[in-house]
């Protein structure tokens, strides 16, 4: 129905999450209408991402360098690690301007039904972060409240305590909307729940 080029370009439009196949082919035709120098800036942006952008080595958040701003930055605590599934739930949590220590990003949450293992997470990588001789205290655990978030948090709790005993594991305390994702809470909530935050 579309020149090739035009059909390519809905084909992957549709592959973005929420982007359904008439909003895809609504963005492609608003492409082929806008300036030239705007639709190159939108492409070229995509390409520097990804050439650019990667993971931290010490923590997996995003990072354009070797680690991340939060790494480098020496103000923060180091004897609280904050875990979250994704890099995007980093975003919430430092909006909410109650947590001042340094994070961890797993890579996902557990789920043997999708195939998900604790080797597929950033665990081992967690578990070295908090033994014998380094600094931290205490790791707050944040990932989301939904069954895959609970069953990651219990495991990371058996896992720090059995790896370093001396450490506390904190969860955040209710006050998340149950079966919701981190990134979408708003900064009241989600400070409310880091203030609350447990041991489990
Ligand atoms: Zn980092």
């Amino acid at each position: 129905m579309y020149a090739p080029p035009v059909q390519r370009l809905i084909t992957e439009l549709g592959k973005l999450p929420g982007i359904g196949q008439r909003t895809a082919q609504r963005l492609a035709f608003h492409i082929l209408r806008t300036d030239a120098d705007d639709a190159y800036g939108l492409a070229d942006a995509i390409r520097e991402v990804k050439e650019k952008v990667g993971l931290c080595e010490i923590c997996f958040n995003l990072a354009v360098e070797p680690t991340c701003r939060i790494c480098q930055d020496e103000r923060r605590e180091a004897a609280t690690i904050c875990v979250v599934e994704q890099p995007s739930d980093v975003i919430p949590i430092e909006r909410s301007g109650e947590f001042h220590g340094r994070y961890h990003v797993l890579g996902g949450a557990l789920s043997p039904i999708d195939g998900v293992d604790p080797e597929d997470l950033h665990i081992s990588e967690l578990l070295g972060r908090v033994d014998n001789g380094t600094p931290v205290r205490e790791v707050v655990i944040a990932t989301n409240a939904t069954t895959t978030g609970e069953a990651t948090a219990l495991y990371l709790a058996d896992a720090l305590r059995e790896r370093a005993p001396d450490v506390v594991v904190t969860r955040l305390a209710s006050g998340l909307p149950v079966g919701s994702d981190l990134e979408y809470a708003d900064e009241i909530t989600l400070g409310r729940a880091l203030r609350g935050r447990q041991t489990i």
